[in-house]
């Protein structure tokens, strides 16, 4: 069997360990420290626009404190980004809110602005103002922004932002990650850097930024015992995994130039065969290439991107529909959603090709062979 090529595996750079190892000599084995502190700096240089974060342990518990830091409360409603990973919409129910799905448009796959408004004039209409609007830039790519922000200005909802899988990209110039009211990032395994296991809360306004933290360790209140007068969570990131963080910061931008680089390559071999499309930049936006992704229109290719899965798979080369809707999951569809039925294709027809920045040029013969193969 030849060896596994995987979608996005972690890639170290070399200095993580020395971090870590600095954190076992100080005995900084806590989920605080100067590796925490240090991460945090990193990437506050790292976002700009007055950025203030929160190292927390997961993506995931981000979005959980944006919401509750953002008044989000049971029975209130969430709009929320349908075409995603469940990490976005699962917190909204932590805090007894219904989310509310919206569809994608076709440019970045991520929020459509128009179907975004007519949610909210209905919802309003309805009685019940949503508390939140969470859109996501998907595979890097960063959503439309600037009308989601006029839409959030005009309606005073507040935007969480989620760039999970968006580190390093941008809209001219400015950082995906800076967009949000409150904005969350990932440091999962699979992201373009990983903390092995971490997220971060992230906000122009310092003293949220504060609560977070306050709120992550549990919510303790100034006082030599443990008092207590809001609930708290055990959300902090750990030294360790800053340690690896900090290291992984050093080598983010060189990152991020090698999955572009990858998504170049297998533009250069795909675009222009039949019924292969990419996901193309916009002007003035700027995508990580967390992951490069095809659609695939059976009708025009002769193939499915079921056919080419399967066939990367028997070359053990790991492939993966796009992210499956959240109004079409079991668990979410019986909640209200406003679309246009664009998510849905781009899930029937979509593929995510491996990605990650240790991706060596003899993997990418490997998995243009398959194409080959596929498209003959
Ligand atoms: C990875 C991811 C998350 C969750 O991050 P974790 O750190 O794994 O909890 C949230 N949203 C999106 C879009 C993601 O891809």
């Amino acid at each position: 069997m030849k060896p596994k090529i995987w979608l996005s595996s972690p890639h170290m750079g070399g200095t993580e360990q020395q971090f870590v190892k600095e954190a076992f000599e100080t005995n900084w084995i806590a989920p605080l420290g100067p590796n925490v502190n240090g991460f945090e700096k990193d990437l506050e240089l790292f976002l700009g626009n007055e950025s203030h974060v929160a190292a927390l342990s997961s993506g995931t518990a981000g979005l959980h404190l944006g919401l509750v830091l953002l008044g989000v409360k049971a029975g209130d409603e969430v709009l929320c980004q349908s075409m995603t990973f469940s990490a976005t919409a699962n917190p909204i129910t932590y805090v007894g809110a219904t989310p509310i799905f919206v569809d994608s448009e076709k440019d970045t796959w991520n929020m459509s602005p128009v179907l975004l408004e007519e949610a909210i004039k209905d919802r309003i209409a309805k009685g019940n103002k949503p508390k939140a609007i969470i859109p996501v830039h998907l595979y890097g790519m960063p959503a439309k922004m600037g009308a989601l922000k006029v839409i959030s200005n005009h309606y005073k909802i507040p935007i969480l932002e989620d760039a999970a899988e968006a580190l390093g990209s941008s809209i001219d110039g400015r950082k995906c990650g800076t967009f949000g009211d409150i904005s969350i990032l990932s440091f999962n395994g699979n992201k373009i850097i990983t903390t092995s296991g971490g997220g971060a809360l992230v906000s122009a306004n310092e003293a949220v930024v504060k609560d977070a933290r306050f709120l992550a360790t549990q919510a303790r209140d100034e006082a030599p015992h443990y008092q207590h007068s809001k609930i708290g969570y055990n959300y902090r990131m750990s030294n360790l995994c800053a340690g690896v963080g900090r290291g992984q910061m050093e080598v983010l931008p060189a990152r991020i130039a090698k999955r572009r680089e990858i998504y170049d390559k297998y533009f250069e071999k795909l675009s222009g065969k039949k019924g292969i499309h990419f996901l193309e930049e916009p002007f003035w936006y700027i995508s990580n290439r967390w992951l490069t992704t095809i659609l695939i229109d059976p009708a025009e290719a002769g193939f499915t991107r079921e056919d080419l899965r399967l066939a990367l798979e028997k070359e053990n080369i790991e492939s993966r529909p796009l992210w499956k809707p959240m109004h079409l999951q079991p668990v979410f569809e019986q909640y209200p959603f406003y679309g246009d039925g664009t998510a849905e294709k781009l899930f029937q027809n979509g593929l995510c090709l491996p990605s990650g920045s240790n991706l060596e040029s003899e993997d990418l013969f490997r998995i243009f062979a398959v194409f080959d193969e596929v498209m003959r």
